[in-house]
């Protein structure tokens, strides 16, 4: 049980993969870009294989990748190679809908399949602290845990397939708001020439304490070490948190649901990616 196809070597990929092959696995990698794959060659993954290697005779495929289209497409392909006893598992944030057709086409083959979204960012992957948002069957779950174990410090398993990507867009609109929050009350605090070191000291320990404030604090040399620090490279980039913030439209208007700070948020973030701000984390929402 010990041999892994992993797919998407991005910003997340990148590290989730380097710790598992640092682990006692052994990581074939695969990415359609060139950069990534540059990059990856400084670690243990394997990128010298073609797709269909990376696929063949693995107990594990993960894939990592930008969006629902990608997923879907790679599973599909995926699908051709892999054994009856390769473990599907897609850590990617996607539409609910597309988790859940993926998860009915590899059922009807036969093929377990798990969707395990993440929470804790580029920080959490390469430290390996990630939290694993799962969705699938406890056979399943209780199977990919050991890799769990290894990228991450937390999986829960939230219920059946779908369910973690339905539960970790829940979590990316309240991050969204709260950051969205955060920034206004920061442009309060401006405006009245407050110390900002006084003011996360106070509120850190405050009512209005939350992650984005004490995990991700965006002022540069004030709190943790974040994204602003670094000129808000990302990290986690507005425009995936956008593309998250949709899904999560999406999924509430299926279920006749009107989300108003929801929809407050994505015009926030379009208007970021009209400014062609949509590479920089999405926490450079404060300054807008
Ligand atoms: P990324 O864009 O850095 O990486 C995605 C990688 O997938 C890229 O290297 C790209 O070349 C590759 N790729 C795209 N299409 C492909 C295809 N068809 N075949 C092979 N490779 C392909 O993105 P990321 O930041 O690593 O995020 C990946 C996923 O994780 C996204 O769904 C994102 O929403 C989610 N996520 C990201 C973070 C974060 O902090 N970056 C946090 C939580 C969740």
């Amino acid at each position: 049980m010990n041999k892994i196809g992993f797919i998407g070597l991005g910003n997340m990929g990148f590290f989730m993969s380097k710790n598992l092959a640092e682990n006692g696995f052994l990581v074939d990698g695969f990415d359609s870009s060139e950069i990534a794959i540059q990059k990856m060659k400084q670690t243990k993954v394997d990128v010298s294989k073609t797709f269909e290697e990376v696929c063949k005779n693995k107990n594990f495929i993960i894939t990592m990748l930008p969006d629902g289209n990608a997923v879907k497409s790679i599973w599909t392909d995926a699908i051709k190679f892999i054994n009856n006893n390769t473990i599907i598992v897609d850590c990617s944030t996607i539409d609910i809908n597309v988790a859940q057709d993926l998860h009915k086409i590899c059922k009807n083959k036969n093929i377990e399949s798990i969707d395990a979204p993440v929470s804790g960012g580029t920080i959490g992957a390469q430290n390996g602290t990630l939290t694993f948002i799962v969705g699938g069957s406890e056979k399943t779950y209780e199977n990919v845990k050991p890799l769990f174990d290894i990228m991450g410090q937390k999986s829960i398993l939230c219920g059946e397939g779908g369910s973690g990507q339905a539960t970790k867009l829940c979590n990316n609109l309240l991050l969204a708001v709260t950051m969205s929050g955060l920034g206004e009350s920061l442009k309060l605090a401006n405006s009245f020439n407050l110390n900002l070191e006084k003011f996360f000291e106070v509120i850190s320990t405050s009512t209005g304490s939350c992650w984005a404030l004490n995990n991700y604090f965006p002022v540069k040399n004030i709190g943790p070490i974040s994204p602003a620090d670094n000129e808000f490279k990302p990290g986690f980039s507005s425009k995936l948190m956008l593309k998250d913030l949709k899904l999560a439209k999406k999924g509430a208007e299926n279920n006749n649901l009107k989300l108003d700070l929801n929809n407050y948020v994505i015009s926030k973030y379009e208007n970021l990616i009209e400014k062609n701000k949509g590479d920089f984390d999405f926490s450079v929402i404060v300054k807008n």
